[in-house]
């Protein structure tokens, strides 16, 4: 360790190294007081990021990649062994390309400040969530983040023309791609999208940007039966010539929680069964307004929405999307555990009904749920709890969410990842083949295993 430290230095200025207990003390966000490396190690190039991968495999040194360290998987927790990198302070914003329509960025650039940059120039980055404040692109990047605007835009994986990739012996594989069609031989960033940093350390990327939408029509609707959302989210996307952006829905246990925010009145009652947030983007306010307002009048005569509000400003809009990112309120249900699992819309009522009855028989009196999701992308977020803290009460939990999601041909992870959290229930989402072609991929990328070792696959495999 102490010629590790000694080379380190020898590299980095005194803010690029952070040792000891002031390592330990940094608030390692949402892995919650997980981490225990000691040492951080903050490049500001990708130069740099090169040496210390180089220095730290000849050593066979873990280095586990931190972003914002908003993920929600414990990917970049860091055993007391590991060597964290820090990405924070490679956040530049390199170029905007407005004719090209196209972000140049380090990895460390903050999601918020890429969205707003895009904007100024008339210009937007589509992959949004309730953490921009404090995620990174690179953590976008490992993650494959999807968010709210995945049902018109896709997820990040759909945003990224080039990357450079730190590999884990330290070559630089620059791969910065700006062009939308680039077909000579295998797209290499699609190797790194989505590897939560086992594969490759993100240093810079070439993000995809799409033209500023001027009119924006958002409404929260209430709505009494679950088959009626799927009629709505359907109608949506028929009626609505493709301005749908979003169709998030929230569950009433959701609702009752993330709607009480102080001095904000509650849009709509609590106690509806079901609550969606339907969005529409386009560029002629007048006709998009009313093409919007058209639609929740038929719906809203046809039955399938019981009460509904319309936002009237930006500000009203914000209020209905804050309900929708408040999930921090769930901490009310504390000790929680929280699930990000797709599968069709068709399967979900069944489902949650199926998981809901095991829950009450195991732990009648402490069960509690919320419900919330991109309805719109299969997508939802479980919020359980059976009031224990204990890590095999937890695994008992996990189980009943995943074996009864298995046999109904869902993803133990829509959006959020693998990481530590959910890498024992991987073989639950892909088959043997797959995971010996995963195993393999490591292996050649980074045969000594210094890449955020256990996380995604076992450290062994
Ligand atoms: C309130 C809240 C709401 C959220 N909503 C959503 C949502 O709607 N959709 C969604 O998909 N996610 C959501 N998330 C999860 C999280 O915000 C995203 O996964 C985000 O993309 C992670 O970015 P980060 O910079 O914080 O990465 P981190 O948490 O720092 O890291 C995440 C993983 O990526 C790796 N990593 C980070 N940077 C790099 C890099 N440069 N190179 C290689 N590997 C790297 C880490 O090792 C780790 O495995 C939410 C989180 C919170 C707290």
């Amino acid at each position: 360790m102490t010629a590790l430290l000694d080379e380190l230095r020898k590299l980095l200025d005194s803010g690029g190294l952070i040792t000891g207990e002031e390592a330990r003390e940094r608030e390692d966000g949402w892995s919650m007081g997980l981490s225990q490396s000691r040492i951080i190690v903050r490049p500001k190039t990708t130069e740099q990021v090169s040496q210390i991968l180089r220095i730290c495999y000849e050593k066979n040194q873990p280095v586990v990649t931190q972003g914002g360290k908003t993920g929600m998987v414990q990917g970049c927790v860091a055993g007391p062994n590991d060597l964290v990198l820090s990405l924070e302070r490679m956040s530049a914003i390199e170029e905007v390309d407005k004719v090209g329509r196209t972000m140049t960025v380090q990895a460390g650039a903050n999601m918020q400040v890429v969205q707003e940059r895009a904007l100024e120039q008339g210009l937007m980055y589509p992959v949004d969530l309730g953490a921009r404040g404090s995620a990174t692109i690179g953590g976008n990047v490992a993650t494959n983040a999807g968010g709210n605007g995945v049902i018109r835009y896709g997820m990040t994986r759909e945003q990224i023309l080039g990357l450079e990739v730190v590999m884990a012996d330290g070559r630089i594989i620059s791969s910065m791609n700006s062009m939308m069609k680039n077909n000579t031989g295998y797209d290499l960033k699609q190797l790194f999208i989505g590897s939560e940093g086992t594969l490759g350390i993100v240093t810079r990327a070439v993000l995809r940007l799409r033209t500023r939408l001027s009119s924006e029509s958002c409404a929260l609707v209430a709505v009494d039966d679950f088959e009626n959302l799927a009629v709505l989210l359907s109608l949506a996307e028929g009626e609505l010539g493709g301005r749908l952006s979003a169709f998030e829905v929230m569950w009433n246990s959701y609702y009752e929680k993330a709607s009480q925010r102080e001095s904000h009145q509650v849009p709509l009652p609590v106690g509806y069964p079901f609550y969606a947030l339907i969005e529409t983007a386009g560029s002629e306010q007048q006709q998009d307004s009313e093409a919007f307002q058209c639609y929740l009048e038929r719906c809203l005569e046809k039955g399938l929405i019981v009460d509904a509000v319309l936002a009237q400003s930006g500000a009203e809009r914000d209020n209905l999307w804050a309900i929708r990112d408040n999930v921090e309120s769930m901490f009310a249900l504390w000790p929680l555990s929280i699930f990000d699992i797709s599968l069709g819309i068709e399967q979900m009522q069944d489902y949650l009904d199926d998981i809901a009855a095991q829950f009450s028989l195991q732990w009648p009196d402490s069960f509690q749920q919320a419900i919330f999701g991109h309805l719109g992308d299969g997508n939802l977020h479980l919020v359980i709890s059976v009031g224990s803290e204990d890590p095999a009460v937890r695994h008992q939990v996990e189980d009943i969410v995943y074996s009864t999601l298995h046999s109904r041909g869902g993803s133990i992870s829509a959006e959020h990842g693998i990481g530590l959290e959910k890498r024992d229930f991987l073989h639950y989402s892909r088959n043997d083949e797959e995971l010996a072609l995963m195993r393999l991929l490591k292996q050649s990328l980074d045969p000594k295993g210094v890449l955020n070792p256990g996380k995604l696959l076992s450290a062994a495999e």
